[in-house]
């Protein structure tokens, strides 16, 4: 596996002063679990040593009271990571620790870098040992390896070598330093809590804790937190914002305040109330894909005056892997997950609204289930955002551009793939008018506009076929 198979999108949660910081930093990444499944880990410092704890699983399973106690001291960093293809190993759960000539290190990162292999290749030229494959050990040993004289000086010069996107924690003995890329690509906050510092991706992990959200960190922005207080610095010239849109869409929390402040919950909805101005259809009932549907599908209801009701029910409780049976059960796989409502569906003309279409294979089996088991009479698909046509190099796990069922095909062949009724998505510019400072978002998936370069050469790929 080389360093670009590594795709993340994870949760980062950080706090500093605080007497019991191993246990927040626990329930922060319980808050963000949403971001990341497959492994979790905390690492907090007492003032003279760095302790670590992470493995493979969910946060729940991972920490038990043994585990926090050993994670002593007053300050610490978390990570949930995200699954990825090949990804799963043991040695790429962060935070990463390191000891360096500034003493012990311990980071944890949300995004992807685009140049991290080219810098892997010179760091590797000059004596670096890599423990890992993601990209983020770059940035620990670009901090380790930098001659500058101060910490905040080290990080200073390692930021300004990578590119991508990168929202950051850095612990030390002694402070925690929290840096955005300069485009604000993920998305990370601050708060207080008792008189500490925290810091998180989402504003759900302060909620959970009683913490009261400040501000973002600014792109481009170093925080430093120590005895002394928070110290801004900026460390990485911005020119422009380039916020993921489809933390909006799809990835954060709906009860989160992303990106200066904004309810996740609020946009989905106004998505799926432009998404009904756009296609209305004649309907009895419009229900969600869910959970990541259910906001949009409130909007759209509210807009079209078409009933809401729940016509799938999800079960929550599947966790990471499930055995299939040997004998063939009919769309096993996504009725695992959800369960078409009869009384609802039978002989009903359904609208279903999910966020995104990726692959296409979940929508063309929530169909059939809807017409097969649920016996929908029709079935007319809304999407909350614009057709997916591009891979994410910025930390969202997308496939490469030929398995994205848009990039290769109109929406009238993707709606007879799926045997919907009729199929739509919500136009760019009505994702456009419904986001605050529409400029300042990357759109890439959506347009194939990437705002930060990269060099990547994505394997070549037969087009997608549609069976
Ligand atoms: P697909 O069957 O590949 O078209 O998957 C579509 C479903 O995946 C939708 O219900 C989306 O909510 C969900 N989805 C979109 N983006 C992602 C992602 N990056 N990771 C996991 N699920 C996603």
């Amino acid at each position: 596996m080389n360093i670009y198979d590594m795709k993340e999108e994870c949760g980062i949660f950080g706090i500093y002063g605080h007497p019991e910081a191993a246990n927040m930093a626990y329930l922060g990444l319980y808050a963000l679990q949403h971001r990341g499944q497959e492994g979790a880990g905390i690492c907090s410092s007492d003032g003279r040593n760095l302790h670590l704890e992470k493995s493979l699983g969910y946060v729940s399973e991972i920490f038990n009271e043994k585990r926090l106690r050993r994670l002593l001291g007053e300050s610490a960093i978390g990570h949930n990571r995200y699954s990825t293809a090949g990804g799963n190993a043991q040695k790429n759960v962060q935070p990463i620790m390191v000891n360096s000539s500034l003493g012990s290190l311990s980071i944890a990162h949300n995004g992807n870098l685009t140049n991290a292999g080219v810098l892997k290749e010179t760091l590797e030229r000059d004596g670096a040992i890599f423990q890992s494959n993601a990209d983020s050990e770059v940035i620990v040993h670009l901090i380790a390896h930098s001659t500058a004289r101060t910490a905040e000086e080290k990080v200073i010069e390692a930021v300004n070598q990578i590119h991508g996107a990168f929202s950051l924690l850095i612990l030390k003995e002694d402070e925690l330093i929290a840096v955005r890329d300069s485009f604000g690509v993920r998305p990370m906050c601050i708060g207080t809590l008792d008189g500490a510092y925290v810091v998180a991706s989402e504003t759900c992990a302060f909620d959970l804790i009683g913490a009261t959200y400040i501000r973002d960190v600014e792109p481009g922005e170093m925080v430093v937190i120590n005895k002394n207080g928070i110290n801004s610095i900026r460390a990485i010239r911005s020119a422009m914002r380039a916020h993921c849109a489809f933390e909006f869409i799809y990835f954060s929390r709906p009860d989160s305040y992303i990106f200066g402040g904004t309810n996740v919950h609020r946009i989905r909805k106004a998505l799926g109330r432009q998404l009904a101005i756009e296609s209305y259809v004649d309907a009895d009932v419009v229900i969600p894909v869910p959970d990541s549907g259910v906001a949009a599908t409130i909007g759209y209801a509210n807009q079209s005056i078409i009933p809401f009701d729940f016509g799938l029910v999800r079960n929550h409780y599947i966790g990471r892997t499930f055995i299939e049976p040997k004998q063939n059960i009919r769309h096993f796989g996504v009725k695992i997950k959800l369960n078409p409502v009869q009384s609802i569906l039978r002989g009903k003309r359904v609208v279903v609204v999910d966020d995104s279409i990726v692959r296409g294979t979940t929508s063309k089996k929530i169909v059939k289930m809807l017409r097969e088991v649920g016996k929908a009479a029709e079935i007319h698909v809304r999407i909350s955002s614009p057709c997916t046509i591009s891979p994410c190099f910025y930390g969202i796990d997308t496939p490469t551009r030929n398995e994205l069922i848009a990039s290769t095909h109109q929406v009238e062949e993707i709606r007879k793939y799926l045997t919907a009724d009729s199929l739509s998505y919500l136009s760019f510019d009505g994702l456009n008018s419904v986001l605050p400072n529409p400029d300042d978002y990357c759109y890439a998936c959506f347009n194939s506009k990437y705002p930060i370069s990269f060099i990547r050469e994505e394997p070549a790929q037969m087009e997608l076929f549609l069976a």
